[in-house]
């Protein structure tokens, strides 16, 4: 419990939780697999909260465009702070003045699976998996492309090519799909 403590203490420090109503602490790990959620996010600019449970918290990525299907486009992700698993179902709006203040959704959700030693690779900024969610599918990878520095440390998350890829031009899934996973899908 010690080290998950540690693990959140960026996430505690910039958080003022007598306000705002995301979650301080974790709940009890969650059976079934590690999970993952991409969160939609109105902060100062609009931006997809790219999170992998891994080592008991969320690891976490910044996708100012969001994630692509088009292996051709490469997604910069700026890695953040670990964040709770139990953030993973938040949504709700951040207040005015707070920390990343803005509504934030739920954009996607599912399970994760690694392909290799995912701690490894995450320490060496080379992660391969597959996603089961319920718009985002199949293989994809973040690859780290430099150090930490004023402007965070830069990554790349690319869809690999497979069935669920879509061709250079195509809709792009979160302009096709912009909506929480919670909203009931509208009937035609
Ligand atoms: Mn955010």
């Amino acid at each position: 419990m010690q080290r998950k403590r540690n693990r959140l203490r960026a996430y505690r420090a910039k958080r003022d939780f007598t306000i705002t109503s995301e979650p301080a602490e974790d709940a009890a790990t969650q059976a079934g697999g590690l999970s993952f959620v991409v969160q939609k996010h109105w902060a100062r600019r609009l931006h997809y909260d790219f999170r992998l449970e891994l080592e008991g918290s969320m690891k976490s990525w910044a996708v100012p465009k969001g994630p692509s299907l088009d292996p051709g486009d490469k997604r910069l992700a700026v890695h953040v702070e670990d964040h709770p698993i139990s953030y993973s179902s938040f949504e709700g709006t951040i207040p005015p003045k707070q920390y990343g203040a803005g509504k934030v959704i739920v954009w996607d959700r599912g399970t994760w699976q690694p392909v290799g030693n995912p701690r490894s690779g995450y320490r060496a900024g080379n992660l391969k998996f597959e996603l089961h969610g319920e718009k985002l599918l199949g293989q994809w990878a973040l690859v780290r492309i430099k150090g930490k520095d004023a402007k965070g440390e830069p990554w790349l998350l690319i869809k690999h090519r497979d069935t669920f890829a879509r061709q250079t031009g195509a809709v792009s899934v979160v302009d096709e799909l912009p909506d929480s996973v919670n909203t009931p899908a509208r009937t035609p």
